[in-house]
């Protein structure tokens, strides 16, 4: 056990410090494979909230006002600081979110870019001049930071949910309190901060609080000036409306259905694969999996074969101990919801092909053909190693299965012919379709995101962070009275 695991029991980060559980209740952590108990946080208290919300002001006015270059330079440094951590983040990665190493080795990568990327974003032209019709006007629009976000993340990938946001912010001269996810707040938050301090930031522009006080707390706020959220379609919606009765500003990352279509001129080995990858890939639970095989039927039986077969080939495991390929689900409760999904479906006509068992919090993956619109596994996301096959007769029955979910975040089409891909592609409704390609794919320099019940809309990533972390503001200038 690392000395990060034995003392990662800071209760929360307030004011630019760690502070104890002390007399506040305990959040215990666990092993996602084991139970183990890895370390404590604090559920903090509304009296904590207000107190990180009137510092988080104090540090924004301070750090708005610090030059470009100067906050490049802390995040810069604060990347370094990351990436020498690696093998603590990694390690608690596996641990508290029962990642694969690969799947936390990605994770970290992708989260110390995002630093490095934010410390470019300081450095960015953050006006545009706009021509007048008055002359002698100068007409600025200028990017100024929203102020203090609320930042509400997620369990599945919690370092990177946090870190895609709050390196951003940063750069863009905001100041953040983070609410992490209950199962995963030390990688999801409380390891993450010291660093921003240790780099140089201004004493309260990060804080992190534990607990299901501080999320509607953050919401409801009048010193939270935006909020951003990564979770649920449920919850999302609950934020949106307390969100709409302060006339608040709030970005929602929610849930998918994604869907992977295989055309009947596919190349069924590479479909399979990645179809298989997008599936199976830290156990489902990532928000643009893919939880629908929708297949051509000349090649149905030959790619749910294959599908199988790969399923089958996967070893499941604790990954902090062997170089298994899939871990296991955030807790046992996850796993008896994901099979119910299963037995629903079956119940309803569908039959298991491949896997539909488990073992505690470990779940084989499992291939569930004969599905049709109107089954659990079809309608709703799954959020586990499942993929369901769904036959269709044409491509305007694909389509139509595609398009017939109110989630609206990824889908990956393959065919040989990659005009007829591009033109279904063009028909998806989604915030990001892949043509021969899987749907769980994420570059940190390009927007993210969905529409319909898979968000608001905003994207992620690149300089569309710049649109999603700013409000614009428009100076005018007269150069002469005349
Ligand atoms: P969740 O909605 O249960 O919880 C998310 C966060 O919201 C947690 O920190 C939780 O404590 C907090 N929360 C709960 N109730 C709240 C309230 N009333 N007010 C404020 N905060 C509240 O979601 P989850 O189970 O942690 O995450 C899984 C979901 O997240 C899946 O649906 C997945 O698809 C989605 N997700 C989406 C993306 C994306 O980028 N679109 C990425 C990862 C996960």
């Amino acid at each position: 056990m690392s000395d990060t695991i034995k003392h990662g029991s800071a209760g929360l980060h307030l004011d630019g410090a760690a502070v104890e559980v002390g007399a506040r209740e305990a959040i215990v952590v666990h092993d996602k494979s084991t139970g183990e108990v890895i370390g404590h946080a604090a559920q903090a208290t509304l009296e904590d909230v207000d107190r990180a919300i009137g510092s988080a002001r104090a540090a924004q006015a301070i750090w708005a006002d610090t030059p470009g270059p100067q906050k490049a330079s802390v995040l810069r440094k604060a990347a370094a600081l990351l990436e020498a951590q690696r093998e603590s983040f990694v390690e608690f990665l596996v641990r508290e979110s029962g990642s694969t190493k690969a799947n936390a080795e990605g994770e970290f990568n992708a989260s110390v870019i995002e630093f490095y990327s934010a410390a470019e974003l300081a450095l960015a032209p953050n006006a545009e001049v706009v021509p007048s019709g008055q002359r002698g006007r100068v007409n600025l629009v200028e990017r100024r930071p929203v102020g203090v976000l609320g930042l509400i993340t997620a369990w599945n990938a919690p370092l990177h949910i946090a870190a895609r946001v709050l390196a951003p912010a940063l750069g863009l001269g905001n100041a953040v309190v983070l609410k992490p996810a209950p199962q995963t707040p030390l990688v999801g938050g409380l390891m993450l901060a010291p660093l921003l301090d240790e780099a140089g930031a201004p004493a309260g522009l990060v804080q992190v609080l534990p607990g299901d006080a501080a999320g509607p707390a953050l919401v409801d706020h009048s010193g939270v000036d935006m909020v951003h959220f990564t979770g649920s379609e449920r919850t999302g919606m609950r934020i949106n409306i307390a969100a709409a009765q302060k006339m608040k500003r709030v970005a929602l990352e929610l849930g998918g259905n994604n869907a992977t279509v295989v055309l009947a001129d596919a190349d069924l080995d590479l479909a399979a694969r990645l179809g298989a990858q997008a599936s199976f890939h830290h156990q489902g639970q990532v928000c643009i999996a893919t939880s629908r095989h929708v297949v051509a039927r000349e090649v149905a039986d030959e790619y749910t074969r294959l599908l199988a077969e790969h399923a089958r080939s996967r070893t499941v495991g604790n990954p902090a101990e062997s170089d298994v390929d899939m871990g296991p689900l955030v807790s046992a409760s996850e796993v008896e919801r994901a099979l119910g999904m299963v037995r629903a479906t079956v119940d309803a006509g569908a039959r298991v092909v491949e896997g539909g068992t488990a073992e505690g919090a470990f779940m084989r993956p499992t291939v569930v053909a004969d599905v049709r619109p109107g089954m659990a596994l079809h309608d709703e996301e799954t959020f586990a190693p499942i993929a369901p096959v769904i036959v269709v007769d044409s491509e305007e029955e694909a389509l139509e299965v595609v398009n017939s979910t109110r989630f609206a975040l990824s889908a990956a089409v393959f065919s040989r012919d990659l005009d007829r891909a591009w033109r279904f592609a063009d028909r998806v409704r989604a915030g990001m379709v892949h043509v021969n390609d899987m749907s769980a794919l994420h570059e940190t320099q390009v927007p993210f995101g969905g529409i319909g019940a898979s968000g608001t809309g905003d994207r992620l990533g690149g300089r569309a962070n710049i649109d999603l972390l700013t409000e614009r503001r428009w100076l005018s200038l007269q150069r002469s009275a005349t």
